[in-house]
């Protein structure tokens, strides 16, 4: 199943009638929704020299390398000309989420802006608020539809060496480096059509991968050595972190990416947990194998969701009292764990 709407949309690009573009993502971007933004942005780069790349919040240094990068606005640093931005724009396109509550207070200003708007994401169970869609669940990552979708319309013309570097970024990274559900034999088409078009496989997995900092590394250490509780009998791995902990190895933006995945590493574990206490609130990382839908455990429990390996919530409680929970509402799934 693919919904594609976006015929109209097309011809008013190539027509020139659309040539002012705002693009945005998910808050705390990663490797997908940078990839696919910037990989749009130098796609729409062939038609309009007024494309910009907005986001919600700040993301990963270590995705700062991505070619475009200099020109990201974040609206939290720049609000006022990421408004005047928006105000100016002929289309918003909305990559890599379907809520627009995933993109905080973006999210209002971009449904009262009454300007078209284009959602191009693989999430499940999208929200209406767009007015042109190129959805999929069956997509590995936004970056196989922002891939798909202009070559489709446009053809590969409009992808450059820099563009494909972007995109493979996403696809290599929502895919766990090709180790996800989600990744499929299409997905490894898709990666080798990237890498005919000039993706830089090696160099791209050397900045994603191998660029942890000392504190970062130790942090890992850390969770493993001392954090990692393991609940036999529901197969769960748990790890918290305080707001002490965060600041004693010097916690930045994307540092924790890829922790809750260690609780998996560990045999017999088909659900790992990462509650963290953030500033804002407690958020929680859930990551599953098999049949067990961790992203119906989030949406239950933690106003969250996502896929259902892979999920995501938050919860407004303390961290001591949000991890209870979680140990109480684990317990009920007990047989279930058991038998995946
Ligand atoms: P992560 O654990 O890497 O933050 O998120 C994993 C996946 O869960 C993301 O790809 C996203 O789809 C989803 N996710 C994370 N947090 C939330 C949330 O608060 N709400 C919803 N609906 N999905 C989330
Ligand atoms: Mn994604």
């Amino acid at each position: 199943m693919r919904l594609d709407t976006t015929a109209d949309l097309v011809e008013k690009i190539k027509s020139g009638e659309y040539k002012r573009f705002f693009i945005t993502t998910h808050h705390k971007p990663d490797g997908d929704a940078m990839g696919s933004t910037l990989g749009l942005w130098h796609v729409l780069k062939n038609f309009s020299d007024q494309v910009t790349v907005v986001t919600p919040t700040d993301y990963s240094a270590d995705l700062n390398w991505l070619p475009g990068n200099d020109h990201v606005v974040n609206f939290e640093e720049e609000s006022n000309r990421a408004v005047a931005l928006l105000d100016e724009a002929d289309v918003i396109f909305c990559l890599d989420f379907n809520r627009l509550s995933r993109i905080n207070q973006l999210g209002e200003l971009v449904k009262n802006s009454g300007k078209p708007t284009v959602m191009i994401d693989h999430h499940l169970e999208p929200e209406e608020f767009y007015s042109y869609a190129f959805w999929t669940p069956q997509a590995s990552s936004t970056c196989e539809l922002i891939f798909e979708w202009s070559i489709e319309k446009f053809g590969k013309e409009v992808i450059s060496k820099d563009c494909v570097n972007c995109l493979f970024t996403g696809l290599m990274t929502d895919t766990g480096n090709f180790q996800h559900n989600n990744t499929k034999p299409h997905t490894h088409r898709v990666a080798a059509d990237m890498m005919e078009l000039g993706a830089d496989h090696i160099a791209i997995h050397e900045r994603i991968y191998d660029v942890f900092s000392p504190t970062r590394s130790r942090l890992f250490g850390y969770c493993l050595y001392k954090k990692l509780e393991i609940i036999e009998d529901c197969r769960t791995a748990l790890i918290y972190l305080t707001k002490e902990e965060l600041e004693e190895f010097q916690v930045v933006t994307g540092d924790t990416e890829g922790l809750v995945n260690l609780g998996l590493g560990i045999k017999g574990i088909v659900f790992s947990v990462l509650i963290i206490d953030r500033t804002e609130r407690v958020k929680m990382s859930f990551r599953s194998k098999g049949n067990f839908a961790a992203n119906e455990f989030a949406s239950k429990y933690f106003s969250g969701g996502g896929h259902k390996n892979a999920a995501g919530g938050q919860s407004e409680e303390s961290l001591e009292a949000t991890v209870e929970k979680f140990r109480r509402e684990l317990v009920k799934y007990k047989e279930e764990l058991q038998s995946i």
